[in-house]
This record gives C-alpha cells, sequence and structure tokens, in this order.
C-alpha cells in the first residue's frame, strides 16, 4: 500500500499536440500552473535534446517558463514521474517509443500526464512517439497555428531551410506554420 494518498483518485493521459507556433508549450505551462495553484505535486520534463532556449526550463515562445528535468531516455521518466500528482511532458516527439508504455504506467499510478509536441514532422509525416501517444491519450487537443503565408489556421510546419535531417532544432529561423495549401514538401521557401 501507499503510504502517500495522491489526492487524483485514478490517473489520465492529456495530449497537446500541433504544428509549430500553436501554442502547445504555452498550453503546457498553464495547465501545469493551475495544477501548482491547486496545491498538486507538479513536475516538468523535457527531452534532452531540445535546448534551444535552456538546457533545464521548458520555455514557451512568449518566453514564460517552468523549471523542469531534461531526460534522455523515456525509461528514466517513470520512477521521477512517479513522485509527483501531475507530470508534464513537452517536445514530446523527441523521445523514443518507450514513452507510451512509461505514460499509460504513470497514469495507472494515478499521476495526471500531460503531454505537448509536434504531431507532424518538417515532411508532414508522423513525429516519433507522437502518433502512438495520441491514440493512448484519454483527452486529445490538436491546436493549429496561423498560415504565415496566407492567415489561414495552420497545421504544418514548413521547414525554410536546406537542411534534411528530420531533428533540427530552430525556431522562427528555421520554420513557418503553414496551412494544407501552403505547405510545400518540394520548396523550402
Ligand atoms: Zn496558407
Amino acid at each position: 500500500y501507499k503510504m502517500h494518498h495522491k489526492p487524483i483518485e485514478n490517473g489520465w493521459i492529456e495530449v497537446i499536440c500541433g504544428s509549430m507556433f500553436c501554442g502547445k508549450t504555452e498550453e503546457l505551462l498553464r495547465r501545469l500552473r493551475r495544477a501548482e495553484i491547486a496545491n498538486l505535486k507538479v513536475k516538468a520534463f523535457k527531452a534532452k535534446i531540445d535546448s534551444r532556449y535552456s538546457k533545464d526550463k521548458i520555455v514557451s515562445h512568449d518566453k514564460n517558463t517552468i523549471d523542469s528535468i531534461p531526460l534522455s531516455y523515456s525509461s528514466d521518466l517513470f520512477d521521477l514521474g512517479n513522485q509527483y500528482d501531475v507530470v508534464g511532458i513537452d517536445e514530446a516527439q523527441f523521445f523514443d517509443d518507450d514513452l507510451v508504455t512509461v505514460c499509460k504506467n504513470l497514469a495507472k499510478n494515478n499521476t495526471r500526464v500531460i503531454i505537448a509536441g509536434l504531431d507532424k514532422d518538417y515532411k508532414g509525416l508522423p513525429f516519433g512517439p507522437m502518433p502512438l501517444i495520441m491514440c493512448e491519450a484519454d483527452y486529445l487537443d490538436k491546436l493549429s497555428a496561423i498560415c504565415m503565408k496566407c492567415g489561414k489556421d495552420a497545421s504544418h510546419t514548413q521547414r525554410t531551410t536546406t537542411q534534411t535531417e528530420q531533428i533540427l532544432i530552430g525556431e522562427a529561423d528555421a520554420y513557418e506554420a503553414r496551412c494544407r495549401g501552403c505547405f510545400n514538401l518540394d520548396k523550402n521557401k
């Protein structure tokens, strides 16, 4: 039996996905802050690969921050995350497929798991473990950005440089949000 009874009776998995610049991280931070206000034990994690702004913080595009633990492997997440009522994971697309099993186990152990990540890579293909975790989600929100060409709702991430590796850490210098019509696989600009 557990000495510490978490106030949440059952855990669950929430997923926030969408293209770049859709406000995923901002929404993740908003939910984590609300859990903190509710006096729940909250912790944020992110993949070690993502050090765009800060090595141990999650930073949204509008520069809100929360302290986070960088992880190399999703298997490290269970023991760490199990000590908290609410666990947030940013840039989940950079994790390995074990992330799904870890999140299921955390949720079964009464942890509320909130995951933010890119559903598609710059080629418009499913990114890392995101399709699996979206399938497992109890609650799924797909946010849209604004197309930087025409102003419609955007669901795609256009790379604006010529690099072809799937993981290229960048921001407005390397990516634009695009609608389906303006997304162009053949052109870089
Ligand atoms: Zn467009």
